[in-house]
């Protein structure tokens, strides 16, 4: 009998709780969770310290470092009792370890994502990397507008080797059939701002340093053929266009 993806509610067949996508999706999940979780210990036990003030590397006043971060050891501790739980309902009855775990997590697979809360656990899962990564990500990971959210209309947001993601509103995002989506959509979307508007709008939501001379210019030599003026100093933009002008110019930069 086929029923339906407890993640994103696509077909599935029998006897999987989860589509074909959202399975490697889990499969990535867990990799990463696994990463994530080496490097939280390394964190809890202190053998690697985060570089930016006030994220808890720095001994205040002179006095010595606790000898772990109780913080990371929570979080280590909480992720652990999430994982022995997930794996209970795959009818593993003691309670291993999270390294042993994730180190059987490839061989376990099939029975989690035919487990009959796979759904619940996929979004465990990403919340749990999310609360992780702050952690122990030293470098702020650049974040970039993928498309809107079918559900609720906000922008989507993900950072490279992100494949899927829980939206504000709780609806889960495949990053790369959204991204596919809205590249499509992007073909007939228009915006209309000035030129100073839109080279700010390039940088909040792309990242692309252009500035309002450059667009200007583009517009007088009929770079942008699709793009209109309207009045008042105002164009209407094509959206891909412009974008496409605005990343082969910071490539050249
Ligand atoms: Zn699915
Ligand atoms: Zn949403």
């Amino acid at each position: 009998m086929d029923r339906n993806c407890q993640n994103c509610d696509k077909p599935a067949e029998a006897p999987w709780t989860l589509c074909k996508t959202c399975r490697r999706g889990y499969a990535r999940l867990l990799h990463r969770l696994r990463v994530n979780l080496h490097l939280l210990q390394a964190v809890a036990r202190r053998e690697y310290r985060l570089s930016e003030p006030g994220a808890g590397g720095r001994p205040q006043g002179g006095d010595a470092p606790a000898p772990i971060n109780l913080h990371a050891q929570d979080m280590l501790d909480q992720t652990e009792d999430g994982l022995q739980d997930m794996w209970n309902e795959t009818g593993v009855e003691s309670r291993p370890r999270w390294q042993a775990l994730l180190r059987d997590a490839p061989r376990r697979l099939p029975d989690l994502c035919r487990a009959s809360r796979s759904g619940h656990w996929l979004t465990w899962l990403i919340h749990a990397c999310e609360r992780i990564e702050p952690l122990i990500d030293r470098r702020p990971r650049t974040r970039r507008i993928i498309g809107v959210c079918p559900e609720c209309g906000r922008e989507v947001l993900a950072a490279k080797g992100e494949t899927l993601l829980l939206c504000k509103c709780g609806n889960p995002i495949n990053v790369a059939e959204l991204r596919e989506q809205s590249q499509a959509k992007a073909e007939t979307i228009h915006l209309t701002k000035t030129p100073a508007g839109m080279s700010q709008w390039l940088r909040e939501n792309y990242g692309y340093e252009v500035s309002r001379k450059v667009i200007i210019m583009w517009i007088r030599r009929g770079k942008l053929p699709s793009s209109k003026p309207v009045e008042d100093g105002y164009y209407e933009f094509s959206i891909r266009e412009i974008v496409s002008m605005a990343m082969a110019y910071s490539n050249r930069q």
